[in-house]
């Protein structure tokens, strides 16, 4: 896999700071193929390696006890910042920055974003090495660029999935957002997030296309599923068992609301939250996610029962309006 840096320098460096005999390499679904390369960089290193094979779908899912289990003493993990860490067991973060180049996409979107003057600019981890560059480029074709930096991610500019603090920071001083990137994953975040219309700059396709059609069929789904669970008469409040999943006293805090307002709330603890796993308790008629809100977005395709955020849930029990909850936004920050 070319496209991208692996750090194979850093990776043996940091095998010989620690000492490492036992290295667990973390690597998500899309860099799973670089798995073995890796482990031989290790091995070469002088230390065993073992790939992950469990899926890893963000920064905030370091396995600490799967390491620990298998007697480890460093973990790899790739294609994510830090978001999250443990003080048990040292990690070593592979950001996987992608060598593609992002002019000609940038420069499609520059025509899309014609009526507005104020831009909010935006990126993964994968493509902030690209920002400067991008900045020029906006700011030649006359635009004013702002790039957020609220302090809670690895990296100015940079968006998790379920981490939009960067943009939310600037959104009342931007118009629109540019995200650049693959996919529309996160530009659907951004613009669920502020409210503001938001376009994705390509490199891969090197193209450029606005989400805002998209984020309007997820809004009508989400506004169906919360519907949906205003019915409820049982939710069942799930507490993810990943590291940066866990946020057991906001699943209580749920819990205590949904019973404020007469409704049975029971309290599921899960690591990957499937429709195989969630939907055998028969007598629970709609979930709250507090580990992954990306999981509630999905939803409507994977879990044939409403599965809310929690900004959501307030809203389905009559704590807060659809409107001020769309305001403060779908997700917590
Ligand atoms: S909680 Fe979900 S959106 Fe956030 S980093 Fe983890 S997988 Fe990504």
């Amino acid at each position: 896999m070319q496209g991208f840096d692996f750090e194979e320098e850093t990776i043996k460096r940091e095998i010989a700071r620690v000492g490492a005999k036992r290295v667990l390499l973390q690597l998500p679904e899309g860099l799973k193929p670089e798995g073995p390369r890796l482990a031989e960089i290790v091995a070469q290193a002088g230390a065993l390696p073992i790939i992950s094979a469990d899926p890893c779908y963000g920064a905030c899912d370091i396995s600490v006890s799967e390491t620990e289990s298998l007697g480890a003493d460093l973990i790899v993990h790739v294609g994510h910042a830090e978001f999250v860490r443990s003080a048990r067991v040292p990690t070593v973060y592979v950001e996987a920055r992608a060598k593609v180049t992002v002019d000609e996409a940038v420069r499609q979107a520059v025509a899309l974003l014609s009526p507005y003057s104020r831009v909010g600019l935006a990126t993964s981890v994968q493509h902030l090495q690209t920002l400067n560059e991008v900045n020029e480029i906006l700011t030649e074709a006359g635009k004013i660029v702002l790039i957020g930096n609220k302090g809670q991610l690895a990296y100015a500019g940079q968006v998790i999935g379920c981490n939009y603090s960067n943009v939310t920071s600037i959104a009342s001083d931007v118009e629109a957002f540019l995200f650049v990137g693959g996919g529309m994953f996160h530009a659907l975040g951004i613009t669920l997030s502020t409210g503001k219309p938001t376009f994705i700059a390509d490199p891969y396709d090197n193209r450029a296309f606005s989400i805002n059609d998209e984020a309007q069929k997820t809004l009508k789904q989400r506004w169906t599923c919360i519907q949906e669970a205003q019915s409820a008469k049982a939710f069942g409040v799930i507490v993810g068992l990943k590291l940066g999943q866990k946020r057991l006293e906001q699943a209580l805090s749920v819990k205590a609301l949904a019973e404020k307002h007469n409704r049975a709330a029971y309290l599921l603890a899960a690591t990957e939250i499937t429709p195989e796993a969630i939907l055998e308790f028969p007598s629970i008629d709609a979930y709250v996610n507090t580990a992954c809100p990306r999981v509630s977005l999905e939803a409507p395709e994977k879990f044939s029962k409403p599965m809310l955020t929690v900004n959501e849930f307030t809203v389905a029990v009559g704590e807060s309006s659809w409107e001020s909850m769309l305001k403060k936004g779908l997700f917590e920050n």
